[in-house]
C-alpha cells in the first residue's frame, strides 16, 4: 500500500464520456456481460484492444488453434435461438469456425454498437467520493461509469522470452497470441520455435507439414493426449440440438463443467489389466476423457499419478520412432495432469519427420541468446527464416497487472495483490468497490463459456439487486473475504498441479516477481460453487456490503 496514492490525478479529457458501465475486452466474457447490461437497461460502453470482437480467438490466429473442449458445450447457453440456429462444424471447433460464431453473436444482438474497438484501457481509477470509475485508454481518451467490468481474459496478457537478444532477430518473429491476420506461408523456410505448451503443440504438426525444416526449442516437454477431432456432419448436429438441455444440464453436473465425470473408483484398487484397458478406451476417445474423466485419484495421489503417467510415457515411446528422441519428449518433473493437458492431432509423429529437430534446451543444448539469423545455443547457431515464439501467458492476474487499477484510497491492484488476489468468490476484489471481474482470480472455471456464463449471471444479479433496492455501491465484507481466500487456497492444498510450476500456479519467470507459486484459481468442485454462489443470491447477497 503506498499512501501517497491517495490523491488521484485525473487530467479533465474534452472528450469525457459517461455511462453506467464500462467493460474492458470483447472476447466471450465481454460479449455476454454487455447483452446482460442491455437487458438491465443500463448504458454500457466496451473498450477492446482489436479490431473487432473475439478477444482470444481474435487474436490467437496460429495454424492449428482450435478448442480442446467440445465445441456443443462451448456455445452460449442464454439464448435457445442461438442454440438452434448455430452449427458446429466439429467437434473441436477451429478457431476460424469460433471467431465467426462470436460475429454471429455480436452480430445477431447488434453488440458491436456499444463497443469501441483498437481502444486499450491503460487505467482504471476509482473517486470514493463521486462514487464511480474513471477509465483512460492509451489514447488520452476518458471516460466515467458507476461500474467497471472487467473482463480481460485469464490468458491474454502473452509475455515473450527472456532472452538476451530476443529484438535482433531479423526475419519475422510472432508470438501466437499476435498471430497475422494473413496466414503465414512457411512454405520452403526454415522456421524455430521456442516453447512445447498447448500452443505449441497445436501449431507444429501444421507448421512441419509446410516448412522446410522445423526446430523445436524445448526447455520442460509437457504430458499431451489426443484430441481425436471429428467432423460433425447435419443430422449428427440436429442430434445434438435436440440434446442441449441435457448436455448442459449435465455439464453443470461435473467437477469443471465439462461433459468428462472423473470415475469414482481409485485407480489402485482396480486390477492392473482393467486398469490399462480403461486407459487405452480413454486414450481413443476424443476430448479430455484421458484427464478429466480418468480415475478419480490421479490429480492427487502420487502413486496413482505414476500408474497412469508410466501408462502415457509408453504411448509416447510407441509413437515416436527414436527411443532417445521419445525420451526427451516424456516429462519427468511433473505427472500427468499436473499441468494443463494439451491435446494433440499427430503431435508426437510429427518428430518422426525428416524435417524437424528437436533441441532439448534444458538438458542439451541451452539456448544463449537470439541472434539476427537465428538463436545461438550453446553448441550451434540454428539460422531461421521465420521464429515464433510460443512462450505462454502471464495467466490470470497478467491482464490485470497491465492496466494501472485503483481502488479505495488510491491502492494500487497489482500492489493489493502482490502476494495473493483478495476476493470474494472472484467476483469482487477486496477494496475495488464496483468492481465486478468476470473469471477474476478465485473463481470457479474448467470449461471457460460456461464459467462466463455463470460470473456474468451471478454479477447482473448483484446489479438487478441493487437497481430495486437503490444502491448504487457495491463491494465485499472482510470476514468473507478472508473465508474465500482460504477456502480456495485449501481447495488447492492436496492437488499434485498445486506442486508443480505452470501459469495455472501463477509462474513465469518471463515476468518479474512471477517465479512463486500462487493459488489463482477456485479448485473445488464446479457443483459446490453453483450452490455457495445460487446460496448468496437467494439470501440476498448479505456476503457483500451495499451503499
Ligand atoms: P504455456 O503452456 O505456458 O507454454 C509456454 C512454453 O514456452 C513452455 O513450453 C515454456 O517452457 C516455454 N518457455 C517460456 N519461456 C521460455 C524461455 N524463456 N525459454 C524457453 N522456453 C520458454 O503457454 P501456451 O502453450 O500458450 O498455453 C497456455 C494455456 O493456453 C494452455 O495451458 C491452455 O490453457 C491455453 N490454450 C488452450 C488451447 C485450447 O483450448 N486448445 C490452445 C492453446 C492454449 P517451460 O515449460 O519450461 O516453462
Amino acid at each position: 500500500m503506498n499512501d501517497s496514492l491517495a490523491v488521484i490525478e485525473r487530467p479533465q479529457a474534452a472528450n469525457s464520456t459517461e455511462f453506467d458501465a464500462i467493460v474492458i475486452g470483447a472476447g466471450i466474457s465481454g460479449i455476454f456481460m454487455l447483452y446482460r447490461l442491455r437487458e438491465l437497461g443500463m448504458a454500457a460502453r466496451v473498450f477492446e484492444t482489436g479490431t473487432d470482437v473475439g478477444g482470444t480467438w481474435y487474436w490467437n490466429r496460429y495454424p492449428g488453434a482450435r478448442f480442446d473442449s467440445e465445441s456443443w458445450t462451448y456455445g452460449y447457453s442464454f439464448s435457445r435461438e442461438l442454440m438452434q440456429e448455430w452449427d458446429w462444424n466439429e467437434h473441436f471447433s477451429p478457431q476460424p469456425d469460433t471467431l465467426a460464431y462470436l460475429n454471429h453473436v455480436a452480430d445477431k444482438f447488434d453488440l458491436r454498437r456499444d463497443m469501441q474497438f483498437s481502444s486499450t484501457v491503460t487505467a482504471a481509477h476509482w473517486d470514493d467520493a463521486a462514487n464511480r470509475w474513471t477509465v483512460t485508454l492509451e489514447s488520452g481518451e476518458q471516460a466515467q461509469s458507476r461500474f467497471l467490468c472487467t473482463a480481460v481474459g485469464i490468458l491474454s496478457a502473452h509475455t515473450m522470452p527472456k532472452i538476451p537478444g530476443v529484438e535482433s532477430f531479423r526475419g519475422p518473429a510472432y508470438h501466437p497470441a499476435r498471430w497475422p491476420h494473413i496466414p503465414v506461408d512457411f512454405t520452403g523456410k526454415r522456421v524455430g520455435i521456442i516453447g512445447t505448451g498447448a500452443t505449441a503443440i497445436q501449431a507444429i504438426p501444421e507448421i512441419a507439414k509446410q516448412a522446410k525444416q522445423l526446430t523445436v526449442f524445448q526447455r520442460r516437454p509437457n504430458w499431451a493426449a489426443p484430441l481425436h477431432n471429428s467432423k460433425i456432419g447435419k443430422a449428427e448436429m440436429e442430434a445434438i440440438k435436440s440434446r442441449y438441455d441435457e448436455i448442459y444440464a449435465h455439464c453443470a453436473s461435473t467437477p469443471m463443467w465439462f461433459i468428462h465425470q472423473a470415475d469414482p473408483r481409485k485407480t489402485l484398487d482396480v486390477p492392473p489389466e482393467e486398469r490399462e484397458a480403461f486407459w487405452e478406451k480413454l486414450y481413443a476417445e476424443p476430448g479430455f476423457g484421458i484427464w478429466l474423466g480418468n480415475f478419480r485419484d490421479i490429480g492427487v495421489n502420487e502413486e496413482a499419478n505414476a500408474a497412469i503417467s508410466d501408462f502415457i510415457a509408453r504411448k509416447i515411446r510407441q509413437r515416436v520412432k527414436d527411443p532417445k528422441v521419445a525420451e526427451k519428449l516424456i516429462p519427468k518433473d511433473h505427472g500427468f495432469g499436473s499441468r494443463r493437458v494439451p491435446l494433440e492431432s499427430g503431435y508426437f509423429e510429427t518428430f518422426n519427420r525428416d524435417n524437424v529437430l528437436l533441441v532439448d534446451t534444458l538438458n542439451d543444448e541451452p539456448i544463449e541468446r537470439i541472434m539476427p539469423r537465428g538463436v545461438k545455443t550453446s553448441k550451434q547457431e540454428h539460422e531461421f527464416d521465420i521464429l515464433i515464439y510460443a512462450t505462454g501467458f502471464d495467466g490470470v492476474t497478467g491482464a490485470f497487472d497491465r492496466i494501472d487499477i485503483r481502488g479505495t484510497n488510491g491502492v494500487r491492484l497489482k500492489d493489493a495483490w502482490a502476494d495473493s488476489p483478495r476476493t470474494y468468490l472472484g467476483m469482487l476484489a477486496e477494496g475495488f468497490p464496483n468492481m465486478l471481474m468476470v473469471l477474476g482470480p478465485h473463481t470457479a472455471r474448467g470449461n471457460i463459456p460456461q464459467a462466463i456464463e455463470h460470473s456474468v449471471n451471478f454479477q447482473t444479479g448483484i446489479l438487478r439487486f441493487m437497481q430495486q433496492h437503490g444502491y448504487t455501491r457495491v463491494e465485499t465484507r472482510p470476514e468473507h473475504v478472508a473465508e474465500w481466500t482460504e477456502t480456495v487456497i485449501k481447495a488447492a492444498e492436496k492437488l499434485l498441479s498445486s506442486k508443480v510450476d505452470s501459469w495455472q500456479t501463477g509462474v513465469n519467470r518471463n515476468v518479474e516477481g512471477r517465479s512463486v507459486r500462487r493459488v489463482l484459481g477456485y479448485n473445488g468442485h464446479g457443483v459446490h460453487f453453483r450452490r455457495t454462489t445460487d446460496q448468496v443470491a437467494t439470501g440476498g447477497y448479505q456476503e457483500f456490503a451495499f451503499r
